[in-house]
């Protein structure tokens, strides 16, 4: 299986090449060039598997230049109960209103990047080692992304991380996550500054060849294929444990940001995968929302973005939106490059004309959520069923309910845990216990390392040097 970009000027890659690429050469997305399909037999095998057999079966159709045995070594020691606290590692479970929640936030930093991050993890060792190659991963986070980052890389062979997060900004839980790691290949940079700092030092730095060169400078944001992949394999899962029989069509609701997790839903579906429709649920910061009701794609800029009770879904140019738009107009790179040239300009697109297919054949429907919606189904959720959820999965479940169809089964995906948010939660259901899952308990009392700096990127340049050497 070869991989291609969507913007078509980038030779073709194996898996384990596009596994370490960000960032196609030519501006692109990486994807594999056709999408394996499933047999109905195939699927009705899958029923009889553990998760971490169904995610060899389903990422050996893609990962073919890694030897088979090796493959399945690296998803054992991924997806296991005690990473992910349970044996169905995504367990799915229904409220009384007959809505179903797939659980994807039972790893390490109690969100669904787990899921993905930890198999990378796994698997950048792997390919690294083989290849004789190190890598130092440089990021900004302003809490959820560099966690699960930190948690899948460290102790890994080869690999240095080196995470940027703006001083004194991200909740006391956030903070001890990340800088209670005591791992020697994990970096923590307090920048004395805001996110869009940290943010522009990994610029400059990146921005420097030859330091990127030399020191082996990498990423691994929301748009690396390997997290994709990875992703794919729990909507088989959530479909296979929410059916009885391949005849049953099931439609999963995704609370979206960047349009990772719903663009492996999307996949899961191009390959056969009986999936009826893929709900987009967005919170105040709509643009997807409003792309697939009109067709009109207006990207923001970070000052028309709003902050909001649901962090990690406040984005306004969703990078993995192109992998979708790359499919729908029937793999034409050349369209792709000129639709995105528009979005450069601060132009957006529209694919009006396109949104019966997209609806007919993609599935793709969608709502969006406010504070207010939030709220109200936190407080609902735990007056029917007597549980918690986190404002992200709230927003998931509003948008299910408001569009959901006589006699259709929705799989909500839930995309993080209450733990983590417990002054939303609280502003929604008054002073409750939140429950924390027992490893984090005294998370906060736990001794940290990080270093505070000044908002420089020479500064982290040498801190890099310092520890890489050379
Ligand atoms: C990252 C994230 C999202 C958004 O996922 P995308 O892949 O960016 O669409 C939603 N909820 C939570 C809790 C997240 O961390």
């Amino acid at each position: 299986m070869n991989y291609i970009s969507t913007r078509g000027n980038t030779p073709a890659k194996t898996f384990s090449q596009a596994l370490l690429m960000g960032l196609a050469p030519d501006g692109g997305l990486m994807l594999p060039e056709h999408y394996p399909q499933i047999t109905p037999a195939q699927l009705t095998h899958w029923r009889t598997l553990s998760y971490a057999e169904l995610a060899f079966e389903v990422i050996r159709l893609f990962a073919t230049d890694i030897p088979e045995a090796d493959l399945r070594d690296i998803i054992n020691r991924t997806y296991t109960r005690e990473t992910f606290g349970s044996a169905e590692i995504t367990p799915v479970r229904t409220l009384k209103d007959g809505i179903k929640i797939q659980a994807l936030s039972n790893g390490p930093t109690l969100a669904f990047k787990d899921m993905a991050m930890q198999f990378l993890g796994n698997a950048f060792e792997y390919v690294l080692a083989k290849e004789n190659q190190t890598l130092n991963i440089l990021g900004a986070t302003s809490g959820d992304t560099g966690s699960a980052a930190e948690y899948a890389l460290r102790g890994k062979r080869g690999i240095n991380v080196f995470m940027l997060s703006p001083d004194g900004k991200m909740s006391a839980f956030q903070r001890a996550q990340m800088y209670s790691l005591q791992d020697d290949n994990i970096i923590n940079i307090a920048v004395r500054g805001m996110f869009d700092d940290c943010q522009d030092i990994v610029k400059a730095v990146q921005n420097d060849a030859e330091f990127k060169q030399r020191y082996c400078i990498s990423t691994v944001n929301s748009i690396n294929w390997g997290r994709i992949v990875a992703q794919v394999v729990y909507y088989i899962a959530g479909y296979l444990r929410a059916t009885e029989s391949n005849e049953q069509r099931v439609s999963f609701c995704v609370p979206s940001g960047n349009f990772g997790n719903i663009c492996a839903g999307h996949i899961a579906k191009q390959m056969g995968v009986p999936i009826h429709r893929l709900i987009v649920a967005t919170n105040e910061n709509n643009v997807l929302d409003e792309f697939f009701r009109t067709g009109q794609y207006s990207p923001r800029d970070a000052a028309h973005t709003y902050v909001t009770s649901s962090p990690s879904m406040d984005i306004s140019k969703a990078s993995n939106f192109e992998r979708f738009i790359f499919d729908l107009v029937g793999r034409d790179a050349d369209q792709v490059q000129s639709l995105w040239a528009n979005v450069a300009q601060g132009n957006g697109f529209n694919l009006q004309d396109k949104l019966d297919i997209i609806r007919q054949k993609y599935g793709f429907v969608s709502g969006s959520s406010t504070h207010a919606d939030r709220l109200a189904t936190i407080k609902s959720v735990y007056q029917t069923d007597g549980e918690l959820i986190d404002p992200h999965t709230a927003d998931g479940i509003k948008v299910a309910r408001q569009l959901r169809e006589s006699g259709e089964t929705i799989v909500c995906l839930e995309t993080a845990l209450a733990a983590k948010f417990e002054a939303t939660i609280h502003e929604a259901v008054g002073s409750v216990a939140v429950p924390r899952p027992a490893k984090l308990a005294g998370l906060e009392d736990l001794p940290q390392r990080v270093q505070v700096i000044d908002n420089d990127a020479d500064v982290v340049k040498a801190i890099i040097r310092n520890k890489v050497g050379g």
